[in-house]
């Protein structure tokens, strides 16, 4: 199949790093969100990141200029009736990805792949919404997108052998080493991360450290690169909430289920990094 168009539903901080890395391959993407100020905003955040590269050496003024001429924006899901190839990127609400579905389901054309960038809803249930579950499949990448080399890709029930092939070719094509997953909640990577980030919250919750110290330990004693509490903030804490409700949910075993404090911060709008605030104050 061969892939020229490429859309991106949701600009935010994975939609526009997606459609940077779609554009930076050569590809034409359309990039939609819920208003045209949004997307613009997901525009410009990608045009700042690569003014970066430009002061770093890694592409030149023109280089950027061609990437940036390949991303258009949108408001309207119809715009997305001619993409070969689609990414949804939008906030991590199941009820909404399913509309998203259905009504992609009706614009795009039959051969076009419905692809995911859910963090922890089940493919197969997201597929189940068109009258094409074989063309859809999950596409997980990691944050920052154009800087992690992981793509996680989810299999659903029913995704069919060439949709897979053609997924895990577009990874190559972007430079991304792919990691192939079955469709439980949570995938593998927030099957593991998330308990982990949870526990964390829990550690802050009974005061057994401080955000600081709990994130020191994490970074100076397991070698991670960032504390689970610092990479909380930066995944957004309304996106850990929902992903711990859906391996809750999933799963049913009380082990998943959300620190009360992580609730407390999303519903006080304490969301991490996009926020302003979260563990940390940015
Ligand atoms: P975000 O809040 O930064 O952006 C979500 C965007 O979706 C917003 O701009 C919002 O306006 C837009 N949106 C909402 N409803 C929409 C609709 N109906 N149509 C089009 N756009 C709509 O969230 P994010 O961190 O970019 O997360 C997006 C998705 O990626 C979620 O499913 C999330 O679970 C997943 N994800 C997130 C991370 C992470 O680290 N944040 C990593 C991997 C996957």
């Amino acid at each position: 199949m061969d892939i020229k168009t490429f859309g991106v539903i949701g600009s935010g901080q994975m939609g526009n790093g997606i459609a940077q890395v779609a554009a930076m391959s050569g590809l034409d993407v359309i990039m939609s969100d819920i208003s045209l100020d949004f997307a613009e905003k997901g525009l410009a955040t990608i045009s700042k990141n690569l003014d970066r590269n430009v002061s770093k050496g890694k592409m030149t003024e023109d280089e950027k200029n061609t990437i940036l001429t390949r991303v258009s924006v949108t408001s309207d899901l119809n715009d997305m009736s001619g993409v070969d190839f689609l990414v949804e990127a939008a906030v991590e609400r199941e009820d909404l990805k399913f509309q998203i579905f259905r009504d992609l389901d009706e614009i795009c054309p039959d051969h076009v792949i419905l692809s995911t960038n859910t963090s922890s809803i089940p493919i197969g249930r997201i597929g189940a919404q068109t009258k094409r579950p074989g063309k859809v499949i999950g596409m997980h990448f990691m944050n920052p997108v154009p800087v992690m080399k992981l793509c996680e890709v989810i299999r659903g029930l029913a995704t069919s052998d060439e949709t897979f092939k053609v997924t895990m070719d577009l990874c190559e094509k972007f430079n991304k080493t792919s990691a192939v997953s079955n469709d439980y909640p949570g995938f593998i990577a927030n099957r593991i991360l998330m308990p982990m980030i949870n526990e964390a919250i829990f550690c802050v919750f009974q005061n057994v450290g401080s955000p600081e110290d709990i994130d020191t330990v994490m970074k100076l004693g397991m070698n991670h690169p960032m504390g689970p509490l610092a990479l909380a903030d930066l995944i957004g804490l309304d996106t850990c909430l929902a992903i711990m409700e859906t391996l809750h949910d999933g799963f049913k075993d009380s082990k998943y289920r959300a620190c009360p404090l992580l609730r407390q911060y999303v519903e006080a709008g304490w969301l991490g990094r996009k926020s302003g605030r979260g563990f940390y104050k940015y």
